[in-house]
């Protein structure tokens, strides 16, 4: 048998009941088959799938607080760190009531190719818990973030391993468990990223990755002859992400209609007004109905369905598995051009193929959203330096950043005979390091 056929079929068995992090696997090893194939004998030998796609260690812990009414509660922490060979692991905790292990370790998994893509020292590592900040205080998410802390702090460091925010996790979250960590150790280091400004963050970080999606989109636009000015954008999501891609795709002259929650979604065919949506979700924490009492142009719609709206440019900037196929055929029915995922693995395999085949261009979020992990390590180089750059420095890199990936990815799937084939493109461009920095540092 293949040896990639064998590893995932060895996979599918192992971890059956993990849908997303099998469905993560397969679309990496699908499409990294012609850089196996012509490597077969060493890559078998070194059983380098087989190590890829076990993480080196998975953490799950009890994490009991408090509650305003002195109940106590009791929730499920994790931290998979999946693979360190370029770098300590780096990896945002993503707090929302659908975490279980399957969802870390998709996280997870997509992180060593993404933070490979950066050209950055980071391995790939995610965490997080099924506990819901949604509708909890202050003092509720103080106590949960430092209770999961108590138990985390055993087995990260500034050299180890360094989380960072994802769903659930903002800088109010990530305040908490700093100070945790630091009370405990402590130590005064950069054991987390997207930290506040007045205690070692980074400027730029809490738009990184809303920018550095836009910086690729850009980029891949006017290697096809197009300009980002005018286009119609179509945004899923309100949250951090999608926030600053709605915020950058503006700055660059497009018109973005479209953002949304879980619980609905908003059409605004006067484009989204970003300062009432972060009033609206920054600020009040409240459901984007709000958004629509406040704007006469905007219209409110219960359940999903962002993907109906024509436009040239789709940024699924939510959550896993929210463009299906039939969103993909409505897309590609819109004329749509460009589809750059902002979230981790929004697009279903079945829909990106879809994309793909109907000459659709689709970059996947391991590429386009690497910008925020990329400047988290720009604040981990800050934080060792002890200095804070420039907001317009550490822009200026971002953007670079964003600028070389899409060109590696397009050099990386034209060598293979790919052209065009993003997917295949960030895969094998992410892979090819990071195996060729396990086979140097022998088994283990
Ligand atoms: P936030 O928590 O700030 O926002 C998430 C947004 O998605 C909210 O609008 C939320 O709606 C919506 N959402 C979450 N879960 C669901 C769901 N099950 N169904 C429908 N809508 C949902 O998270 P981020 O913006 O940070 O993250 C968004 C995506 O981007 C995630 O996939 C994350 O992994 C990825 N990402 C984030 C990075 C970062 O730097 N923050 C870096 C790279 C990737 P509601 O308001 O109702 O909860």
């Amino acid at each position: 048998m293949n040896y990639v056929d064998e590893v995932l079929a060895k996979v599918k068995e192992k971890n059956a009941a993990e849908p997303e992090f099998l469905q993560a696997v397969e679309e990496v090893l699908e499409s990294i088959r012609p850089v196996v194939d012509a490597n077969e004998a060493l890559y078998r030998r070194e059983a380098i799938l087989e190590r890829m796609t076990e993480p080196d260690r998975q953490l799950k812990f009890r994490v009991s607080w408090v509650d305003d009414q002195g109940q106590v509660q009791v929730n499920t922490g994790y931290r998979v760190q999946f693979n360190n060979a370029i770098g300590p692991y780096k990896g945002g905790l993503r707090l929302h009531p659908s975490v279980y292990l399957g969802i870390i370790k998709f996280l997870g998994f997509e992180q060593i190719f993404k933070n490979s893509l950066t050209g950055l020292p980071i391995g790939g590592g995610k965490g997080g818990s099924d506990f819901d900040p949604k509708g909890k205080s202050d003092r509720e998410v103080m106590a949960f973030c430092q209770s999961f802390m108590t138990e985390l702090f055993k087995y990260i460091g500034a050299d180890v391993d360094v989380p960072a925010g994802d769903i659930g996790t903002g800088a109010r979250e990530i305040g908490y468990l700093y100070g945790q960590y630091k009370r405990i150790t402590g130590l005064y280091e950069g054991v987390l990223t997207g930290k506040g400004l007045t205690y070692g963050g980074s400027l730029a970080r809490t738009e990184a990755t809303g920018y550095g999606l836009l910086y690729l989109t850009q980029e891949l636009m006017k290697c096809h002859g197009q300009d980002m000015k005018g286009k119609i954008c179509c945004v899923s999501g309100s949250g951090n992400v999608a926030i600053y891609a709605i915020q950058k795709a503006q700055q660059l002259g497009a018109k973005v209609v479209t953002c949304s929650d879980s619980t609905g979604w908003i059409y605004d065919p006067e484009g989204i007004d970003v300062a009432l949506l972060k009033e609206v979700k920054e600020v009040k924490r409240a459901r984007l109905t709000e958004y629509a009492a406040a704007r006469e142009s905007a219209v409110y719609h219960e359940g999903r369905g962002v993907w109906v709206t024509k436009c040239d440019i789709a940024l699924p900037c939510a959550t896993q598995n929210e463009l299906l196929i039939d969103d993909a055929k409505a897309l590609v029915a819109n004329g749509v051009t460009a589809v750059c995922e902002g979230a981790n693995m929004p697009t279903t395999l079945d829909a990106t193929k879809y994309l793909q085949e109907n000459g659709v261009l689709f970059v996947p979020g391991k590429a386009s959203n690497a910008g925020g992990v990329a400047t988290s390590a720009l604040e981990m180089s800050q934080n060792s330096e002890r200095l804070s750059w420039t907001f317009e420095e550490v822009d200026a890199k971002l953007n670079q950043i964003m600028v070389n990936i899409y060109h590696n990815i397009d050099e990386a799937a034209k060598r293979y005979g790919k052209e065009g084939d993003y997917v295949a493109g960030a895969n094998i461009a992410g892979f090819e390091k990071v195996a060729e920095a396990m086979i140097a540092q022998g088994v283990n």
